[in-house]
């Protein structure tokens, strides 16, 4: 996401940096052309005309010229403007009144609302929540089986909602069995049209009028750009949204949907969905946003990620294992599923501070395949390999790489790796960090 933008603006940010002084007519004409880039990232043109007057009003006011640093102070401020833009501070989903509490999520057909009501009913339970799904698009048949699945994969209790009901009976009745089960949250998942219809509305406006949810969500498709600004617009008009959800954030990479919601609407983006994946669900902090279209990282949200799937009491048992020198072949495969889980190692890359920059990093196409390749060797290798890798000799070597279509090369790359670990954690154990020192000494 915001790729093009990041680097465009990049590109202004280091020939502003080049001057040792500033002069107006230079922060004019790196303004025009960061004006020039929120176009072409699609930002709606009133909100990049607005951007461009405030950054100037206050570089121009803040005495940037005079300073040591003109072309940081300029980043700066651009960082702060982006934020104010996005809407300054993290809004959180409202998840006031009494249990069991309606959310709903309205929204084209295709925006991904039923992904993203799959996606929050997992946020809510790791939050410790009791989450209840309620498929209420009757006209489309489908629908209510895909919501059914989706609450099967993560075991939250979906409604057995059917075509012939009416969809303001299914959420009354829904939220009696919700509060049956000892649920504390119920989830609607509203029926979508191709385009906003009255008929849509008229039915949505019937359901918020009933069931009063503390927070109504619109999910929308960031690919569509200035539509899902539109279509914000459109059922904010309509219904009063709370929030907005942007669905499909990993494949846009201008990003002007996010950078224009909030001016043009008013609303909040709560959240943005960054892949298919049930996990793939962030919460949207404006500074933390702001800070990765400028390169500088999001080292946040990816420790909110590693928290997020890293099991504590299977990290507790690892440790242990470490502790001992028993860290085997399995155990290094778990690892790696883990981190596989925080997403795509590109996007993992992007949030470390200055790497999404770095000009390496951008080229290097991120090997992906290199983590599958490891768990395919070493799910080739039987219990007893994995327990103890001295025993993986040349023909085992040969019949690992066979069966896990790698070669044996890959093999020895891999028990390499993982025994420069276990050499690594025996110091540590004998002699703490300081053994580690000493070994690495030459
Ligand atoms: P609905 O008609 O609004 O309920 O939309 P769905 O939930 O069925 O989603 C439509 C398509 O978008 C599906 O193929 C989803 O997998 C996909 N999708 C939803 N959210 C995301 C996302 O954040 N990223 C990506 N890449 N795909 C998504």
């Amino acid at each position: 996401m915001f790729e093009s933008l990041s680097e465009k603006l990049d590109g202004v940010f280091k020939r502003l940096k080049g001057h040792g002084t500033l002069t107006e007519k230079n922060i004019s004409d790196g303004l025009r052309e960061v004006r020039l880039a929120l176009l072409e990232a699609d930002v709606h043109f009133k909100v990049a005309k607005q951007f461009i007057a405030d950054v100037k009003e206050r570089s121009l006011g803040q005495e940037v010229m005079r300073s040591l640093t003109p072309g940081q102070q300029v980043v700066k401020i651009v960082n702060e403007t982006l934020t104010d833009l996005m809407g300054g501070a993290h809004e959180a989903l409202d998840l006031s009144g009494t249990h069991p509490v309606p959310i709903m999520l309205v929204g084209l057909q295709g925006s991904g609302k039923t992904t993203t009501a799959g996606k929050l009913a997992l946020k809510l339970r790791k939050e410790g929540r009791k989450p209840y799904l309620v498929p209420a698009d009757v006209y489309r048949p489908a629908a209510i089986d895909q919501l059914k699945k989706v609450g099967a994969q993560i075991d939250v209790p979906v409604f057995e909602s059917r075509t012939d009901m009416d969809p303001v009976d299914i959420c009354r009745q829904a939220r009696v069995a919700a509060h049956k089960a000892g649920c504390d949250t119920v989830l609607l998942d509203t029926a979508g049209r191709l385009h906003i219809d009255e008929t849509l509305m008229a039915e949505l406006q019937a359901i918020r009028e009933a069931l009063q949810p503390a927070d109504v969500l619109l999910v929308a498709d960031a690919m569509t750009g200035q539509d899902a600004v539109n279509m914000a617009k459109a059922f904010d008009d309509a219904l009063h949204i709370g929030g907005v959800v942007l669905s499909k954030m990993d494949g846009d990479a201008r990003g002007g949907a996010a950078l224009s919601i909030r001016s043009i609407t008013g609303k909040p983006i709560k959240f943005i969905g960054v892949g298919e994946k049930l996990a793939d669900l962030e919460a949207f902090h404006p500074d933390r946003m702001a800070s990765r279209i400028l390169g500088m990282g999001d080292v946040l949200t990816m420790i909110e990620k590693a928290q997020a799937v890293v099991d504590t009491e299977q990290a507790a048992a690892l440790e242990k294992k470490l502790r001992k020198n028993q860290f085997t072949l399995e155990d290094f495969r778990d690892q790696l599923v883990q981190v596989r889980k925080m997403g795509s190692l590109t996007d993992l890359i992007g949030m470390i501070p200055g790497m999404g920059k770095h000009k390496q990093m951008k080229n290097l196409d991120v090997d992906e395949s290199e983590l599958v390749r490891i768990e395919a060797i070493i799910n080739s290798m039987t219990p007893q390999e994995r327990y103890q890798y001295n025993i993986i000799n040349g023909s085992r070597r040969r019949r690992i790489a066979k069966g896990s279509g790698t070669t044996v090369q890959d093999v020895n790359r891999l028990l390499k790796n993982y025994t420069q670990i276990m050499k690594m954690m025996k110091k540590i154990n004998k002699g703490g960090m300081r053994g580690l020192g000493r070994g690495m000494l030459p």
